[in-house]
Parts: structure tokens; C-alpha cells; sequence
């Protein structure tokens, strides 16, 4: 029988009020909600995944250490031991959770970021008790004014900034010029998030060389492989030793270790199927920038943030939805995106259909 559970008692009232991430699922045949790659995009085949399985010892523990993987990621990036390693996680979810872990230090930890953003991190910092603090990018252009950015930090004195570069939910930029400033101005670790630098065709690994405080994180997710969980966080190795050290033992599979390494040997061909999303997006924007009375934001991501300042968001969300098509709603998340919706960049297929669909939906969405 056991005894009654009186939750209040065992869990923190903190926990027990927690705002989770939002993970509901919805019917539809066009899925443009996760920044997922389209289903034209896959460039492993299925059958030889499976033919491969057969060798995979799959009664075996995966190596804890993910050696082959973690050797191959630093020949990629050009980045050597001792002084650089890196850290493979499910997910970059993971990452900022070993990250918020790290630095939660028995409640004095303290979390920056730019917002709106990837509402986990703010999420995590909650959970692993890390006070959280937040910096407005600007209204209309959602640019980071980093000189004032700068002052907040001096401000706030925090252990962990993360910045998303390209940010999700506004598909721009963040920062390039002044990340040596942030870097010089914090005295906790900078997590660059560059979950969406394929799009912008830019990354800033090459800034590791100089700043020991700055960490880069990247995932599979976001060109073509979400369905492995596969993040990594490369960066100073006395920092990468200390969150190996407070990992689950064997936090990647052998599947997803083994799948990373047919990625990086598929280089060539994920790119490919970027080039074709980046020209997908501009298509995208153009069409969307024809309907009146919308704003439609540039991007530098495989989404594209949309103001629909004239029309009802949530009900033009909902109409999509029942037309089949599933966007994200983000217009309850900040009030900086109130009336916006963000819609992922699929195939071109896709993309006509979506267009077909809010043209059609649109005149009868007045709020
Ligand atoms: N960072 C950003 C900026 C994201 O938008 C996302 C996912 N939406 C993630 C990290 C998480 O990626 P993963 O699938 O690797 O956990």
C-alpha cells in the first residue's frame, strides 16, 4: 500500500510551480514547429544504419568515453588536446543542464541571458536552483546592444551567460565583434550557442583560441538528426573535465555514437541540403513579405519569426493546424514576440503548401 504522498513535503515548492518546457503533440501532415530538417534532407539511409547495427554490440555498454567520436569532432574543428576537448551529450539539452549543474553552486549560481531566447536554459537555471536574469534585446530589431550588455554583467557578476548565435526565437545574429568584450567582461563561463550556424555560415570555434572562458555548443539536431540526440560543447578542458565528471556514465548511446560518425563523414552532403534550406528561406521570406500588414523578420536561422501585428496569431496558428499545418506559437513567451509565430523553413513542397494555406487563412484572421 505504501504511504500517502504529500508532494509538498518532498519537493520544493519551486519545482512544484515550475513553468515546464512545452512538448504537446498535435495531429498534422506539415511539420514546420521544430527547426527539424525536412524529410527530403535525410542523407544516411535507414538500411545502412540497420546493416551497420548488426556489428554495433549492442549487448555491450557504449564507451563511456566516446573516443572515436570525441577524436574525430577535434580533427573537425581543428582543435587539439590537452588545452581543448570536447563533450558529446543527448542533446545540447544535456549540455546546458550539466552547464546549470555545474554552476548552480549550492544556490549562488547565476544565469545571463539575452531574451527572448531558448526558453531551457531559463528553465534548467530554474530547476538547478541558479538565480536567473534576463537582458531585453531591442524591441523591433531584437538586435543585442552589447555595450549595454556589458554593464549588465558587470552588474550581475554572473557564472553562466549563454548566448544563442543565431537566437531562436529571432533567427538573427546576436553578437560577432564583441564576444572578446563579453568574455573579458565575465567572470563565469560564456556558452556560445551556435545550434543554427550552418544557416549563417558562420561559426566563432576559432575565437576558443584566445578566450578561456568561452565554451561553443553545437547539436546534430538542427541538420538533419534530431531524432539522435546528439549535442557537443567544445571548449577549455579543465571545464570539459569537470562536467565529465558529473555526467550519467554512459549519457550517449551507442546508436547515436555510432550514427555522429557517419555525420561527420556525410559532411559534404549536409551541406548540400543547408544551401538548399538557406535558398528555400529566401523564397520563404519573399513570399511571406507580399501579404500586408505582417512583419516578417530576417533570418540567419533554418526558421523564420513572423509579427502578424494586423491578424490574430493564435488564431491563425489554429487555423493552420487545422488545415494540417503545425507553426510554433511563440506570442505568450515574451512580450517582445507578442503576435508572432515561428515557422520553420521545410521543403520546398512544404513551403508552397504553407503559403497556399496562410494566403488563404489570412483575411479572415482580423484581431
Ligand atoms: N539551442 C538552441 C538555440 C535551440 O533552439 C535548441 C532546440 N530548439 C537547442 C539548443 C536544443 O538542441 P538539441 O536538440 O541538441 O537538444
Amino acid at each position: 500500500m505504501g504511504s500517502e504522498i504529500n508532494l509538498k513535503n518532498i519537493v520544493s515548492r519551486k519545482l512544484l510551480e515550475l513553468q515546464a518546457y512545452s512538448t504537446k503533440s498535435y495531429d498534422h501532415s506539415i511539420k514546420l514547429d521544430a527547426m527539424e530538417m525536412p524529410n527530403d534532407s535525410i542523407v544516411i539511409e535507414g538500411s545502412s544504419i540497420l546493416n551497420a547495427l548488426k556489428d554495433l554490440e549492442l549487448n555491450r555498454y557504449p564507451d563511456p568515453n566516446f573516443r572515436a567520436l570525441r577524436k574525430k569532432l577535434l580533427i573537425a574543428k581543428n582543435l587539439n588536446l590537452p588545452k581543448f576537448d570536447v563533450i558529446v551529450g543527448n542533446g545540447s539539452d544535456e549540455l546546458i543542464q550539466l552547464l546549470c549543474l555545474l554552476t548552480a553552486n549550492e544556490g549562488k549560481g547565476k544565469l545571463l541571458t539575452p531574451s527572448p531566447t531558448f526558453s531551457v536554459y531559463k528553465i534548467l537555471a530554474q530547476i538547478h536552483g541558479l538565480s536567473s536574469f534576463e537582458f531585453n534585446l531591442e524591441s523591433g530589431t531584437f538586435h543585442l546592444d552589447t555595450s549595454r550588455f556589458i554593464e549588465e554583467i558587470l552588474k550581475v557578476d554572473p557564472s553562466l551567460i549563454f548566448i544563442a548565435n543565431p537566437n531562436n526565437p529571432t533567427g538573427n545574429r546576436l553578437i560577432s565583434r564583441d564576444i572578446e568584450k563579453v568574455c573579458e567582461a565575465c567572470k563565469g563561463l560564456v556558452i556560445l550557442d551556435e545550434a543554427y550556424y550552418k544557416f549563417s555560415g558562420r561559426s566563432y570555434i576559432d575565437m576558443l583560441q584566445d578566450l578561456n572562458n568561452l565554451l561553443i555548443m553545437q547539436t546534430m539536431s538542427k541538420i538533419g538528426f534530431a531524432g539522435i540526440r546528439l549535442g557537443m560543447l567544445f571548449g577549455n578542458k579543465k571545464v570539459i573535465d569537470l562536467l565529465n565528471k558529473i555526467r550519467l556514465p554512459f549519457n550517449v548511446n551507442a546508436i547515436s555514437q555510432f550514427v555522429g560518425l557517419e555525420i561527420l563523414n556525410s559532411e559534404a552532403l549536409i551541406d548540400e541540403k543547408i544551401s538548399s534550406i538557406i535558398k528555400e528561406r529566401a523564397v520563404l521570406i519573399e513570399q511571406l513579405s507580399k501579404i500586408e500588414g505582417i512583419k516578417v523578420y530576417p533570418s540567419e536561422a533554418n526558421f523564420i519569426l513572423v509579427d502578424f501585428q494586423n491578424y490574430n496569431a493564435e488564431l491563425i496558428f489554429s487555423q493552420l493546424l487545422e488545415s494540417g499545418v503545425l507553426v510554433k506559437s511563440v506570442s505568450g513567451q515574451h512580450q517582445l514576440l507578442k503576435g508572432c509565430l515561428r515557422i520553420t523553413v521545410g521543403s520546398e513542397a512544404e513551403n508552397r503548401e504553407f503559403i497556399r494555406i496562410v494566403t488563404r487563412i489570412i483575411p479572415k484572421s482580423h484581431s
